[in-house]
């Protein structure tokens, strides 16, 4: 199942895509609203709007997004690092989260902002010290982020709090994929149409559920937290004006555009 998140009417609901649409297109798909939260057993109302009628809000409000660096080796090595033996993890704050079809406004601090396109794990119950074989029991489903990163900063400032958390640098969407099996996925960015990243998630250094197990030793992860695992090859600059897309096989696409921050 497809679990969107979007407002209607000054309401903000959840609901269950349905339909097929034509790439780049939501034509086609419905929204059937959700009677109660996506975290518990909840029922299909049979009300169904069209899409393309609602604004789509980011999929989830995390409490944190947690976001594990450097877990495809060939973008280690394109940033000139080694690959870590270990998963290393870092905080992107709930107030970078944006959803699909917002703006990401371009820091005042930066002139060298990146792409990285990204397999988002949401969760779905509190959990802590996951046992590897109970892992697929915490995940409520994927989506697609954009772990936009300020590179001239990262690379100048030791904690990574401003270079990848400024407001807007956590676009995720543009919903929730429920039944999906992580392990080999097409991974895409485009920007302005032209291919930028392209990898697969079976690329990944630690899977997700090393990932899972490795923050959880650590932290209590609530639902509606997500996790970013890492981004493939290709990552590059983004300037104002451009239309930054992640496409995931089985997910569907997230595109945003870049603003001058005003
Ligand atoms: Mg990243």
């Amino acid at each position: 199942m497809r679990i969107a998140r979007f407002s209607i009417d000054g309401n903000v609901a959840f609901g269950a895509v349905e339909g097929e649409s034509p790439p780049g297109s939501t034509d086609g798909l419905v929204l059937d609203i959700i009677k109660g939260h996506p975290f518990t057993d909840f029922e299909l109302s049979g009300t169904k709007v069209p899409l393309n009628k609602v604004r789509l809000l980011p999929p989830m409000l995390p409490n944190k997004v947690v976001a594990f660096g450097r877990n495809y080796a060939e973008h280690a090595r394109e940033m000139g690092n080694e690959v870590p033996d270990a998963p290393f993890a870092f905080f992107k704050p709930s107030t970078s989260v944006i959803g699909p079809g917002d703006e990401i406004a371009y820091p005042s601090f930066s002139n060298e902002v990146h792409h990285e396109a990204e397999l988002a794990v949401v969760i779905g119950r509190m959990c802590r010290e996951v046992p590897r074989e109970r892992v697929k029991d915490v995940i409520l489903g994927y989506t697609c982020a954009n772990d936009v990163t300020a590179r001239d900063v990262q690379k100048r400032e030791k904690q990574w709090a401003r270079a990848k958390g400024f407001d807007s640098s956590c676009p995720l969407g543009p919903w929730v994929e429920t039944d999906l099996d992580p392990s080999d996925l097409t991974i895409m960015c485009t920007v302005n149409g032209q291919q930028r990243q392209l990898g697969r998630t079976s690329e990944m250094i630690h899977s997700v559920e090393d990932l899972i197990v490795n923050i959880t030793e650590a932290m209590t992860l609530l639902p509606g937290d997500v996790i970013l695992t890492g981004t493939p090859a290709g990552v590059g600059p983004l300037t104002v004006g451009d239309e930054v897309a992640v496409t995931i096989e089985g997910i569907g696409t997230l595109t945003n555009k870049v603003i001058k921050r005003g």
